[in-house]
Order: structure tokens, then sequence, then C-alpha cells
């Protein structure tokens, strides 16, 4: 498959800024993010950075949002095109309730429920062209390992009598691996990959695997805050091209058919509060104690895939430096689209963190 003009190649970049949230208001917090109107720019204290979308707290951003940056990839899975969709930013910036891997009914309109929709509906539409199959995986990655959520061996339950939400662990499960095949597809070898038929389907693999991300540590703000999630829909579909007719109207073929498959990754990124950018060169980011090995990982081969002129060379793009990067290999840069949302905070109490992420996510252009 060619590229188209080199320019569906990069990482687009959105900001979403959600409003001041009650803890906020208590502690008195103010703004300080200002969205420059009519542009998809942000101010923080003297700093400027401009991006593709800015999607501030006083719109109701999630569906523009959605139709912006998120169905021109649905629409393109249906080509062949994977695609990516990463949240990130500082623990409490937004980036679940972006998502929709919360287990809150305030999730319901993020990302991942109208993906759903979207997909749905365009299969429907095109049921008499093609016959489409459905596959859907939910891991978690942790302390660089692989997490299953949808394994049905370690699903949390919720008991009846006490109310408590308990796990059943059924032991020596191997752990899920990332393979690489020898055309580059990247497969997890040892994980659930739940066939679905429905939107309902679909969405109950979401919410069983957020539940198990939620409850899968008694620390649990702690663990989902370390954690990338990682919900991916796999979309095959056999086209139907029609007979093909020879030149007395005599049918030579039964019937032609395409086979297309492309898959679509939605993380949830692991808190970036320990991210910090150090170097004088502004280039790499340096590993410390306790750092994120995904994102340090990500943000360097993101940043590789931005420069094009690098990428005309040839550059190495360092994707086996994290379990991260090494899944998503072959769904960022490539043919594939990528969308990066960075969710920030207005409040002044994070101001150090916001613009962390806003340098981070400006990194990625
Ligand atoms: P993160 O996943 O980045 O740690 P969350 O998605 O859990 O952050 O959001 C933190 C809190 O802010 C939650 O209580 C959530 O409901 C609220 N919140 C996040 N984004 C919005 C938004 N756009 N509008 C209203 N509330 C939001
Ligand atoms: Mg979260």
């Amino acid at each position: 498959m060619t590229m188209e003009n080199g320019e569906d190649c990069c990482v687009k970049v959105a900001v979403h800024i959600r409003p001041l949230i009650g803890d906020e208001r208590l502690q008195g917090c103010k703004d300080c993010v200002t969205v420059v109107p009519r542009k998809p720019q942000v101010q923080i204290g003297t700093h400027s950075f401009t991006f593709d979308h800015v999607y501030g707290s006083t719109a109701s951003p999630s569906s523009l949002m959605f139709d912006e940056c998120v169905a021109p990839l649905v629409d393109g899975l249906f080509q062949g095109y994977n695609a990516t969709v990463l949240a990130y930013g500082q623990t409490g910036s937004g980036k679940t309730y972006t998502m929709g891997t919360g287990c809150k009914d305030d999730s319901q309109t993020g990302l991942i429920p109208q993906v759903m929709k979207a997909l749905f509906s365009k299969i429907e539409t095109l049921r008499n062209q093609a016959e489409f199959q459905l596959h859907v995986s939910f891991i978690e990655i942790l302390k660089e390992e692989v997490r299953d959520l949808l394994d049905s061996s370690s699903v949390s339950k919720l008991d009846v009598v006490s109310g408590q939400v308990g796990k059943m662990t059924v032991p020596g499960k191997p752990p899920v691996q990332i393979r690489e095949a020898s055309n580059g597809v990247i497969t997890l070898a040892g994980s659930t990959e739940v066939s679905v038929s429905t939107q309902k389907e679909m969405a109950a693999c979401l919410e069983q695997g957020s539940l198990n991300r939620a409850t899968g540590s008694t620390n649990m703000n702690n663990q989902s805050s370390r954690s990338h999630a990682i919900f991916t829909i796999m979309l095959e579909q056999m086209r139907k091209l029609g007979p093909i007719v020879g030149t007395e109207g005599v049918q030579i073929e039964d019937v032609n058919e395409d086979y297309l498959c492309a898959k679509f990754h939605l993380v949830d990124l692991a808190g970036s509060e320990r991210a910090k950018r150090t170097g004088s060169d502004g280039l790499r980011f340096k590993e410390g104690v306790h750092i994120n090995k995904g994102l340090l990982a990500l943000g360097n081969v993101i940043s590789a895939l931005g420069d094009e002129k690098k990428r005309k060379e040839g550059a190495h793009v360092p994707y086996r430096d994290s379990k991260l990067t090494r899944l998503l290999q072959d769904s960022l840069g490539g043919n594939s689209r990528t969308v990066m949302i960075a969710c920030i905070s207005p409040a002044d109490i994070n101001a150090e963190e916001t613009l962390n992420t806003l340098k981070y996510a400006n990194r990625a252009r």
C-alpha cells in the first residue's frame, strides 16, 4: 500500500484541557491555561504552543474531538491502515475519561465507545460488499510486563456476600509475549482475543477489562497510574469485488475477493508525572529512578518518526527500547495513522506538569 503524499504518515497531536474539578475548586485553584481564540494554540505562563487541535474545557469537546481526530482513523481501518490513539498526561489530567477506559458512567462519551459506534455503523453500510470479522484484546503493561485484562482465568468477581471485588487467578498461565513475524506484523502470543459480532459484545470487553485493570492491585490508583492500558480492535474483511465477467458476458471467475486486515490500538498511557525531560540538547529523555520506560521510548520513537529529514535518511527508530513501543511497532509510523492526545489540567497547582506535557507533545510534532 502506498503512502498518501506522506501527509498522513506523521503523528497528529491534539490537546484536551479538562475543566477544573471539584477538588481543585475546593483548593481555590486558578485556571492558568489560555486557549488562543480560533487557533489550535495554548499558552501557559510565558510559553506558547501550537498543535493540530486544541479542545478547551468550555466547549463540549468529545464528539468534535472524535470527528476531527479519530473518525478518519476508523475509516482508514477499512482500507487496511493500522491506527493508534494515545492519551498522554499526568495522573488526574483526564486520560481515562478521554479514552473511556474507566469503570464509571462518565466514560460513556469517551473515544473508545465512539469508535465502536462508528465501526459498527460503517460495517452495517458495507454489509453487502464485504464480510467482516472483529476481534478485541485488552492488555496492560506494568513494569515491562504484559498482563491480559480479558483473561477469563483471572476475572474479577464481585462477591455477592461481602460486596467486595476479589480475584481468582489460575496459576501457571504463561505470560503474554510480544512477537514479530517476518513480515513485520506484531502479535501478542498468549493474550485473549475475543471474537465479537455486536457493539454490545465489544463494549462488554471494554468494561470487563477496565474492571480488571482497576481491581488488579490493592493500591488501585497507584497501579493504574503506572500502567499502560491498550485496547485493540482487529478488523478483518473479505471484500466481494463481484464476479469477473469476460468479453462475451461469460462469467470467468465466481467471485473475486480481496482480504484486508487492520488493527486499532487505543492506549490509556501511564501517568507522565515521572517522565521529566533532561539533557541540554532537549532531544532525549533520560531514564532515572522509576521513570516509565514506555513513555521514554514512546517520546523517542515519535520524535524520530516526526523528523522527516531523519526518516528519509532511514534513521533508526528505537522501537525495541520498551514493551510499549515494541507492541505498537507496526501501528506507529509507516502507513499507519497515529494521534496523540495530550491531556492537561488547567489548574495552577499542576502548571509544572502541564508544561512538561505540552513540551512532550510539542516534540511529537
Ligand atoms: P487520568 O486517567 O489521567 O488519571 P481521569 O480520566 O481519571 O484522569 O480524570 C481525573 C478526574 O477528572 C476524574 O474525576 C474525571 O471524571 C475528571 N475529568 C477528566 N476529564 C474531564 C472532562 N473533560 N470533563 C469533566 N470531568 C473530567
Ligand atoms: Mg486513568
